[in-house]
């Protein structure tokens, strides 16, 4: 049925004839900005682009500073690097993964431009918090919730609390296209209208360039996929949510610890459900041979990938990302999980730690 649908609105397409941008590109853009509740969204090539975008946006100057987690993807803090300013790395809070507000304030100084805090796999980081430090002095806030989509703060939508939040489309994420695409949200017109500019080489009049900006338009048949997507999308959140669940009662009497937490006021999506355990590589290798693939996001933090060697960070220097990098393991969770599954996936877990 979800093929049908799409099948149909490819058709849509082909018919107009135009493939970069036009009207289903602008109805996407229209229904993420309903669906997160912001004034503008700017539909874009991929996560990463989206990333980009919004820091190129900011007109960073070499030295600025960006404060991140070094516990991510590595987009996040390539992006920060290539729109030109310094990432600047605050160690997690280990029970959410997501990064931890009073480390923040240790690492702002007056170059600090901006605070990108990412919605690690699914739950969103502690806005109030991050919102309110960035507040009183004058800082831009700017959210990968590349792995978010629909989660919530307080009922607001994850992306649309902060000056620009940013999506990914990539298949693997909640709301998953057919092939790359991305999104930025926000509220103030001047960095929507930026935006628009960049991902079209900096221009709004043909041949006429007022930025450096760079292709990082979507396809139209990404927007035509993602609109039927995004109707399922709160259905798709409910079975993975009903997974994680299903996992809590399999697990939580016998390893309550090693389960991630759910935080009061914000909606967990479940992009990934990561557990934290001790001989985790023991435990994948034994969960692979029983057929179940689970993944490790991710193993080695930002601080010490070897792209970041300038920044003169080491090991050592964030320790809970370290530990968190060297214990946590991504179950399966996706929406057609069903519940024998999720029990023989616990059964095997309990078996190899003998509970
Ligand atoms: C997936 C992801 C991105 C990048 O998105 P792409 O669409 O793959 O470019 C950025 N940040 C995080 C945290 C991600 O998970």
């Amino acid at each position: 049925m979800v093929r049908d649908e799409i099948l149909s609105e490819y058709a849509k397409v082909l018919d107009t004839n135009q493939f970069v941008g036009g009207p289903m590109v602008g109805r996407i853009e229209a229904e993420i900005a309903s669906y997160c509740d912001t004034k503008y969204a700017v539909a874009l090539s991929s996560g990463t682009d989206a990333l980009l975008v919004a820091l190129m946006a900011l007109d960073l100057k070499p030295g600025d500073e960006v404060i991140t987690t070094p516990f991510t993807f590595f987009a996040t803090v390539g992006s920060i690097a290539r729109a030109g300013a310094v990432p600047v790395f605050a160690d997690i809070d280990p029970v959410t993964f997501n990064i931890d507000s009073d480390e923040i304030i240790k690492k702002i100084t007056d170059r600090t431009k901006c605070i990108l805090p990412v919605h690690l796999y699914g739950q969103a980081a502690d806005m109030d918090a991050i919102n309110k430090i960035a507040k009183e002095r004058g800082i831009i806030v700017i959210e990968d919730a590349a792995q978010a989509i629909g989660a919530a703060v307080n009922g607001d939508k994850a992306g649309g609390v902060s000056d620009i939040g940013c999506f990914s489309f990539f298949p693997t994420k909640n709301l998953g296209g057919f092939g790359e695409g991305g999104m930025a949200v926000c509220g103030d017109e001047s960095l929507y209208n930026k935006m628009m500019m960049l991902r079209n080489h900096g221009s709004s009049k043909r041949y006429y360039h007022e930025y450096i900006g760079g292709n990082f338009r979507m396809d139209a048949l990404q927007a035509a996929a993602l609109g039927v997507k995004l109707k399922r999308l709160d259905s798709y959140i409910r079975m993975r949510r009903d997974n994680a669940h299903q996992y809590f009662e399999q697990l939580q009497g016998v390893m309550p610890e090693s389960l991630p937490k759910e935080i009061n006021g914000r909606l967990h999506t479940y992009n990934q459900f990561v557990i934290k355990v001790d001989k985790r590589d023991e435990l994948k290798e034994f969960l692979a041979q029983s057929g179940i693939g689970t993944q490790i996001y991710y193993p080695l933090c930002l601080h010490e990938q070897s792209c970041f060697k300038y920044l003169g960070c080491a090991r050592g220097d964030f320790p809970k990302a370290e530990e968190v990098s060297g214990r946590c393991l991504a179950l399966p969770i996706y929406p057609e999980l069903t519940e024998d599954e999720i029990t023989y996936v616990s059964d095997k877990i309990k078996e190899f730690y003998r509970l």
